[in-house]
């Protein structure tokens, strides 16, 4: 998408190489269905393309976990040509490995939807163990899924206290229905049952554990309801650890869960007012990015809750006063 003169805005533009007049950026060449335009800027070129999110060769090229199959970017876009293009006349890349990671509940199309907000219920490996505190904020609950290959997919089991929904925030959860049917979810009225039907034996002892901790409440393992931030979504007080339910109410659930993200964030390395640098830190006249078309002002962190938008908002706004000045 581009804004041209008086604000016309330019869709089905693709934008894959940056014009340069000596050593400034002083336009874009976008295919179209038409062929290949050229569109001169007056000022500069802000990048605001997201990351590479939507492009598989791109993600194993970096070493970016997941897949372009589970990400939350738009669909059919968000492939990092424009990164590439800033590279191409000389721009700095950084943090190239780097996403905002989210644990994924897949869905039937094989798509791995955004969850955060685990209320009941425990998350295990294909061997049937947990390896974090379920309700740690998804990037780092992410982050955690990918540190071993049996990891993703993960179970996660729950109970019916919820009637059969998934007891966390999945956007979106689709049909339970659906998901019974594809086995993307599967149900079974013991939890022996369970684990029989998805081929782990040894949930039974880690869904023992996990029922010692809520009666205890202390998550021996990964102090699950510590932090005060692991009851931030939990409606429910057992009065002991309100972040550990046992699983209990049958019939019992698992859902199949991958590893997704809402983006990328590594990419170009600008300076304070989002200028393109080159390698050696001088600024590239006329180009700017921001978002996740940068590498992120937040390294291999998400501090806090609008740290992607709000980042993205602030440097795009440094990038118009630059441009502006
Ligand atoms: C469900 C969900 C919930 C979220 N909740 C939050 C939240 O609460 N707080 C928060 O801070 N963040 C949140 N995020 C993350 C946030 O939405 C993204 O990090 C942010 O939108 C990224 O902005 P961006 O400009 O980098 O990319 P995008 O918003 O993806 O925009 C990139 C645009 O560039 C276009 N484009 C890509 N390549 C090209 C090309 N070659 N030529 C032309 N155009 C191109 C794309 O079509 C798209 O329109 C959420 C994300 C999701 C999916």
């Amino acid at each position: 998408m581009f804004v041209r003169d008086g604000g016309t805005v330019l869709t089905g533009h693709t934008m894959t190489e940056l014009v340069t007049d000596g050593d400034r950026v002083t336009g874009i060449v976008a295919q179209t269905a038409d062929g290949p335009v050229t569109i001169t800027a007056r000022k500069g070129v802000i990048l605001a393309s997201g990351g590479y999110e939507g492009d598989q060769a791109r993600r194993t090229a970096r070493g970016v976990p997941g897949s372009a199959d589970w990400t939350m970017a738009p669909v059919g876009t968000n492939k990092g040509e424009p990164v590439d293009a800033a590279a191409a006349v000389g721009a700095a890349t950084a943090l190239l490995d780097e996403g905002w990671y989210c644990p994924g509940l897949a869905q039937p199309d094989g798509w791995g939807t955004f969850t955060l907000g685990f209320r009941s219920g425990l998350m295990v490996d294909q061997t049937g163990k947990r390896y974090a505190n379920e309700n740690l904020p998804y990037d780092r609950f992410g982050r955690e899924m990918a540190k071993a290959p049996e990891r993703i997919p993960s179970w996660y089991l729950f109970d019916n206290s919820e009637g059969g929904q998934l007891p966390a925030i999945a956007i979106p959860q689709g049909d339970a229905a659906a998901h019974l049917a594809a086995g993307t979810w599967v149900q079974a009225d013991t939890v022996e049952e369970l684990a029989e039907k998805i081929g782990i034996p040894a949930i039974v002892e880690t869904v023992d554990r996990f029922n010692g901790f809520a009666e205890s409440g202390v998550d021996e393992d990964f102090g699950r309801g510590v932090d005060e931030f692991d009851t931030h979504f939990v409606y429910t007080d057992n009065g002991k650890n309100k972040a550990l339910s046992p699983l209990a109410n049958g019939p019992f659930f698992a859902a199949k869960f991958v590893l997704s993200d809402l983006g990328t964030k590594g990419g170009v390395v600008t300076d304070a007012a989002s200028r393109a640098l080159r390698e050696d830190g001088s600024v590239i006249p006329g180009l700017y990015a921001t978002s996740n078309a940068t590498a992120s002002v937040f390294g291999a962190y998400y501090p806090a809750p609008g740290a992607p938008l709000g980042s993205a908002m602030v440097f795009g706004s440094l990038a118009v006063r630059d441009l502006l000045a």
